[in-house]
């Protein structure tokens, strides 16, 4: 049994991996400032006596006792991390900063939830862990992209400097229950507005690809990474390659929930990137991990628990922060 901390564990990835680590018989303490994530998304887990909430800031430094950190915490849509630019940088560079300082205090392992957008919008297709991207630095989205990018190089400047056991994951678009309902992503935005029947959002003509992974897959490619060898240091892509148009989706979302919704275009968002797939051959060696779920399978469990927030009238506002 290990002491594991979980930034952002209050989050819709973070609550799955406290759960995942909770039943390998871990104790896990989850932190959280509740900006983006929820109480409700892991009020399931408050009973369990090895599983601890603490709401606090990772932009603030943290004294606790543990011997593995998963360092998730980063409002992740991109009109969350859009709200309040300066904040999503200081959480991914002052949060990594924070976080990496108490791994080498306690000599514990570190895992960062770095992200493809680290690749920009991509000139190489599909993306594989060597490519440094096409990033814009001033736009829209570089709070998060560069954010991101430092939080990898202070990944790696600790592990070269203080030799801390590091590993630096880059995940690819991930959906499943607990994502917000109001993040905006494409997942939830047409899930949501087919049960409801309301139009369909399709940004630009529906060509830009994305490559969807379901999130117990995800979380399963995490638990593998942390338990390799220190020499597994990453970065290590993390997703699933099968690619699918915004238009596709938009269809399959409509079929899979019997919808009579109608796709309605959107101008598409500035530096929206027009395409995005992992290889993912690293994440095989290394870990023997790859996604199992197709999207369609993942999709239905989706729409259930998006069926059932709807239809429990849950709070369906922003979050908190927001
Ligand atoms: P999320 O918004 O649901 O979770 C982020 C959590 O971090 C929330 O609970 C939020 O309240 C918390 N948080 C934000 N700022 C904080 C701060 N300063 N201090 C403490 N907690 C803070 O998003 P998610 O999809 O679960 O993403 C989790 C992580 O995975 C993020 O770091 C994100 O960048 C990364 N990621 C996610 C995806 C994806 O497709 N879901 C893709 C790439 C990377
Ligand atoms: N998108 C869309 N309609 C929506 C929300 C998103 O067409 O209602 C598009 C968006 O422009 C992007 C893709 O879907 O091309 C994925 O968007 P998301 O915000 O989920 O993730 P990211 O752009 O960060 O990959």
């Amino acid at each position: 049994m290990k002491r594991v901390l979980v930034t952002g564990g209050a989050g819709f990835l973070g609550s799955h991996l406290c759960e995942r680590l909770l039943d390998q018989g871990h104790e896990v303490l989850c932190i959280d400032n509740f900006y983006t994530g929820a109480r409700r998304n892991v009020a399931h887990l408050l009973t369990n006596p090895r599983f601890e909430l603490m709401r606090h800031d990772v932009t603030f430094p943290l004294f606790v006792e543990v011997d593995e950190i998963y360092n998730l915490a980063c409002p992740a849509s991109p009109i969350h991390y859009q709200y309040d630019p300066v904040q999503t940088t200081k959480t991914s560079v002052h949060g990594a900063i924070n976080m990496l300082g108490l791994a080498k205090r306690r000599r514990a392992k570190i895992f960062q939830a770095s992200t493809s957008e680290v690749y920009g919008d991509p000139t190489v297709h599909p993306q594989p862990e060597e490519y440094w991207g096409n990033v814009n630095p001033i736009g829209y989205r570089s709070c998060y992209d560069e954010g991101k990018r430092c939080a990898e190089t202070l990944f790696f400047d600790y592990r070269r400097q203080h030799n801390l056991r590091i590993k630096v994951a880059r995940i690819f678009n991930t959906y499943g229950p607990r994502m917000h309902p109001n993040d905006g992503r494409v997942v939830s935005n047409f899930v949501v507005q087919a049960l409801k029947g309301e139009s369909i959002t399709l940004y630009g003509e529906g060509n830009q690809t994305r490559s969807f992974c379901y999130v117990d897959d995800l979380v399963e490619g995490f638990l593998r990474f942390m338990a390799t060898g220190d020499e597994v240091t990453g970065p290590i892509n993390l997703g699933n390659p099968g690619e699918f148009t915004i238009r596709e989706l938009a269809e399959i979302v409509i079929d899979l929930t019997g919808s009579k919704s109608k796709i309605e275009f959107r101008p598409l968002p500035q530096d929206d990137p027009m395409q995005r797939q992992p290889i993912i051959d690293k994440a095989k060696e290394h870990l023997g991990w790859e996604p199992k779920v197709p999207l369609r399978e993942g999709l239905k469990k989706t729409i259930a628990y998006f069926d059932d927030l709807i239809r429990s009238d849950a709070d369906l506002a922003q979050p908190n922060g927001v």
